[in-house]
């Protein structure tokens, strides 16, 4: 039986009963093949921008069990079939792109079948993250399911498209710090969220430009701050983060309220109980849940018309904190101050 001298070299010498020659019928002539298989690489990564990448590979099982049991009988120092052929393709392929090998999160990862000689091609996605302000109420925050013909697109594609469109990916995911309602702008600093870009062609873009076509792709409505490549662990912060906000909100009393102003202003790190909301009980669980109200600061006030900024923890339902939500959320400002209230307009001025 003969062995080629790549197979040689990964062993440290010839196992018993073996002989040099080229039909090795240890890795059955793949190390012959290297320079084919690096063209394929090449060919069929020529399209997308990457500087990092990791090789694989599978071999036939019978070829594997005869490569370990003469390494583990003759050669225990010596090198597996399998990983002796990613780290040669993969030296071989940095020295002719100047592209890395990296093992923790490459930007493309390459697969050979050495079974049927298919491969795969794996696109790492990328992350691009930054803040976005809602400067028209009627836009949601995802896609309408049933979108009328009259429904403006939604937070997430007037973000997710021209994101996609300019790093040339397949597709998108959205994601962000929480949400705001349909009819609540989101001002001040902005949310925090990430877009996904799948299968992305081109790795690097102009980021100020980005901007500019998410302005204009909106028509003013939605504005993108800070935007920028954001790496795994970013993200995986991200997910976690709770945000603490602060809301503008214009409200209607029933009646007019005597001081008004220092009744609000004492309320200073209220616990509420809040059941899940009457108008979202269709999508998510029913269950109480604890926010925290820090403060309330009173803007303006003159006789039934009061325009407040409140502070509240994460996830806090500010439109029931201040309405009730027919005694779903307890304490509320309706039943703090023993009147009901209609709710003009909601604005997010801060998500810390
Ligand atoms: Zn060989």
């Amino acid at each position: 039986m003969q062995i080629c001298q790549e197979c040689i070299r990964r062993y440290g010498g010839i196992p018993k009963g073996f002989e040099e020659g080229i039909q090795c019928h240890i890795c059955n002539g793949v190390f012959q093949k290297v320079d084919q298989l690096i063209d394929l690489f090449l060919n069929e990564t020529k399209e997308y921008e990457f500087s990092t990448f990791l090789i694989g590979s599978s071999f036939p099982k019978k070829q594997i069990e005869l490569d370990s049991s003469i390494l583990s009988e003759q050669f225990p120092k010596g090198r597996g079939l399998k990983h002796h052929f990613n780290s040669l393709i993969g030296s071989r392929i940095e020295k002719l792109t100047g592209k890395t090998v990296e093992f923790k999160v490459p930007e493309l990862v390459f697969k050979f079948n050495l079974e049927d000689f298919s491969t795969e091609l794996e696109i790492k996605p990328i992350y691009v993250a930054g803040r976005y302000l809602k400067l028209k109420r009627g836009i949601p925050q995802s896609p309408w399911i049933h979108p009328g013909a009259n429904e403006s697109l939604s937070v997430s594609e007037y973000i997710g498209i021209p994101i996609t469109k300019s790093f040339k990916g397949k597709d998108y995911n959205f994601f962000a710090s929480g949400r705001e309602d349909v009819d609540v702008l989101m001002l001040g600093n902005g949310r925090p969220f990430y877009v996904e870009v799948l299968k992305p062609v081109k790795r690097s873009s102009d980021l100020m430009e980005i901007e500019n076509k998410i302005s204009n792709f909106s028509g003013g409505a939605i504005e993108v701050r800070e935007l920028h490549i954001a790496n795994s662990e970013e993200i995986e912060k991200m997910k976690e983060e709770l945000h603490d906000k602060l809301y503008e909100v214009s409200i209607e009393l029933e009646s007019p309220i005597e001081n008004l102003e220092s009744k609000l202003e004492n309320i200073k790190n209220l616990e509420i109980l809040q059941r899940t909301p009457n108008r979202v009980l269709k999508s998510r669980s029913d269950l109480v849940r604890k926010k925290m109200v820090y403060s309330i600061e009173v803007v303006d006030y003159k006789y039934t018309q009061a325009k407040i900024r409140i502070k509240a923890s994460s996830g806090t339902y500010i439109k029931e904190f201040i309405h009730g939500d027919n005694g779903r959320t307890t304490p509320s400002l309706s039943s703090i101050l023993g009147v009901n209230i209609k709710i003009d307009y909601l604005n997010v001025l801060e998500v810390n």
